[in-house]
């Protein structure tokens, strides 16, 4: 069983699908994770990914989606948790056709309004030394620019100013949100009001998953 978490940058898909990861014992899957580990333990998946990525490309859909493949299967009989993944209606018609019908329970779009999705990321601040996070307004740091755990400085990662973040939203308008019509069309679209502070959020979202029988 699969369910499908989607939301534009800055949503809180990442805390929301580890919640549901920890407490209704989801296997979570991130492709870029995923990416990421086969890389590391060397697979053969994993040496073509690098390889591509040493000459600067971007990884094709098709080797993410046997990364992917390999996560599921590994996956047994856990239900399965996607975030991040599919970004494209390319992606989202891949994966339909790896997994067939009926095993996908359900697409959620946590929904965050445009304003709210722009001042959550570029208020992010990172901890340059232990990687802690912070938000300038929602979780500021006890003196501004400082880590409260090691007192390292605080950064804002280049992709998180306000013109680069303009172009993820755009981006995620133009490439994403068409997928969130394509799972309406399969009856398995849902959503959830991602505006609320992020246990409402998971109160609701947890709901929703129980009511789907999963
Ligand atoms: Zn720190």
């Amino acid at each position: 069983m699969i369910v499908v978490l989607t939301g534009a940058p800055g949503a809180g898909k990442g805390t929301q699908a580890d919640l549901i990861a920890e407490k209704l014992g989801y296997k979570k899957i991130s492709t870029g994770d995923a990416l990421r580990r086969q890389i590391q333990i060397g697979s053969d998946i994993g040496k073509q990914a690098q390889s591509i990525m040493a000459e600067g490309r971007l990884v094709p859909d098709s080797v993410l989606l046997g990364i992917l493949k390999s996560e599921l299967d590994a996956a047994g009989s856990k239900p399965v948790l996607l975030d991040g993944y599919p970004r494209n209606l390319a992606q989202a018609k891949a994966l339909q056709d790896l997994v067939g019908t009926g095993l996908i329970k359900a697409a959620v779009h946590l929904d965050v309004d445009y304003q709210s999705l722009a001042n959550r990321i570029t208020g992010r601040r990172t901890c340059v030394q232990c990687g802690a996070s912070y938000h300038v307004a929602n979780s500021p740091a006890r003196v501004e620019g400082v880590c409260d755990k090691c007192g390292g400085s605080l950064i804002q990662r280049p992709d998180d100013d306000a013109e680069k973040v303009k172009t993820r939203l755009q981006i995620y308008e133009n490439d994403t949100r068409p997928i969130l019509d394509f799972y309406r069309d399969l009856g398995l679209y849902h959503r959830v009001d991602g505006n609320s502070p992020a246990p409402k959020v998971f109160a609701e979202l947890s709901g929703l998953l129980q009511s789907l029988g999963t």
